[in-house]
């Protein structure tokens, strides 16, 4: 028996406070029909309360993009959430994320509330938003930097105000996996089946998705993040490599999820591209080095099976690079290395035209040129 994760992507609002990102209302679109394509179970389009784009971009969203349950993000305030409410009508399917930092540092620096006014905040926020939705989730802000029975009755408070998921945030990615997991198991057995329980991480210290995993492990039921780990600061769970760890992984950790993940790359360049965001070559899954290989002692392995030296071939993730052109050559490429490379196609060459080859791969990669064993064949052949 799998246990169903739910996938909440934050791409279009989380992902958009990276520093000089800024999505128009199209671009938003163009985004969501791809992260519903994906298989995301909620998309969480933006800030409704922010800025007239916002809400336009949440309502073309809720009217146009089907499949995805339609999310709006509102703080503790009647008017944020009367705007969301109204943004996201359209949708067949609609919900209210109301936020809140709960931490003393939060309460005393930035909302200036003692904690039974937060508590009472969350219960107003989320008793008004249900008369408009039954799906109302509760975001937990620093929750991590809050100590645990502050924690479970913010969560308590917002549970029996009627919200059916409550979410931890690890706003500034400090929590760690051992902790994260029991923290949910503890979580899990205060709450009734039926209150669905989610992990929302911040990658400050390159923790994003094992703390991610290590919720749904003690008990999670639902992961937000962004595609390419989008986000300000380190960015957010990458969910990409959740979802690709969840289905890699499937036996052992019988979760199932909706995510396509083999249209993750897609996604990702989508996300690239219209973000202007570059993704860093050796990002996992996404990034451009993910699937290649400079070594020239793991070629011949590789030939012979390419999973010596990848957990899974590129076609999982949408990749569709011939394992040719992924074989690339390094510096270190040595006239005698070349030589039985050469011979494992069955090409012989003079020493003076293996020198001349040698010394062609060499200039072209010295100009950070790429080149794969299909160019240096060709080349080889005379071409
Ligand atoms: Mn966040």
């Amino acid at each position: 028996m799998s246990r169903p994760i739910q996938f909440y992507d934050t791409t279009l609002r989380d992902g958009e406070q990276t520093p000089f990102v800024v999505f128009s209302v199209e671009q938003k679109l163009q985004i969501a029909h791809k992260l519903a394509d994906l298989g995301m179970d909620i998309i969480e389009v933006g800030f409704p309360a922010a800025s007239e784009s916002e809400q336009e971009a949440t309502r073309r969203a809720a009217l146009e993009v089907k499949g995805p349950v339609i999310a709006g993000l509102a703080r503790c305030k009647t008017a944020d959430i009367d705007i969301t409410a109204k943004a996201c009508e359209a949708a067949d399917k609609a919900r209210i994320s109301i936020v809140l930092p709960i931490s003393d540092r939060h309460l005393s620096a930035s909302l200036r509330i003692t904690r039974s006014e937060a508590e009472s905040q969350i219960s107003e926020a989320v008793r008004h938003a249900k008369k408009y939705l039954d799906d109302i989730e509760f975001i937990a802000t620093d929750a991590t930097r809050t100590s645990e029975a502050d924690l479970l009755s913010c969560l308590k408070v917002a549970a029996e105000a009627g919200a059916m998921t409550l979410v931890v945030a690890d706003t500034v990615g400090c929590g760690l996996p051992e902790e994260i997991k029991s923290l949910f198991g503890r979580l899990r057995a205060s709450f009734s089946p039926h209150i669905k329980l989610g992990i929302h991480c911040h990658n400050d210290f390159g923790l994003a998705t094992a703390n991610s995993l290590a919720a749904l492990e003690g008990g999670a039921d639902q992961v937000e993040g962004t595609i390419n780990g989008l986000g300000e600061r380190a960015g957010n769970t990458a969910l990409e490599e959740v979802a690709m760890i969840l289905k890699y992984h499937q036996t052992s950790l019988k979760f199932s999820t909706n995510i396509r993940t083999e249209r993750i790359l897609e996604t990702s360049r989508l996300v690239r591209e219209v973000s202007g965001v570059v993704v860093q070559p050796n990002k996992a899954l996404v990034g451009q080095n993910a699937f290649l290989h400079a070594a020239g002692m793991h070629q011949q392995a590789m030939l012979a099976d390419p999973l010596t030296f990848e957990p899974f071939g590129p076609e999982l993730v949408g990749g569709d690079a011939a394992l040719e052109d992924r074989i690339i050559f390094g510096k270190f490429l040595g006239k005698n290395g070349l030589k039985r490379l050469l011979t494992l196609d069955g090409v012989e060459l003079s020493e003076s035209d293996l020198e001349a080859l040698v010394a062609k791969i060499r200039a072209a990669i010295e100009r950070r040129e790429t080149v794969s064993r299909r160019t240096m064949l060709a080349w080889a052949k005379g071409g």
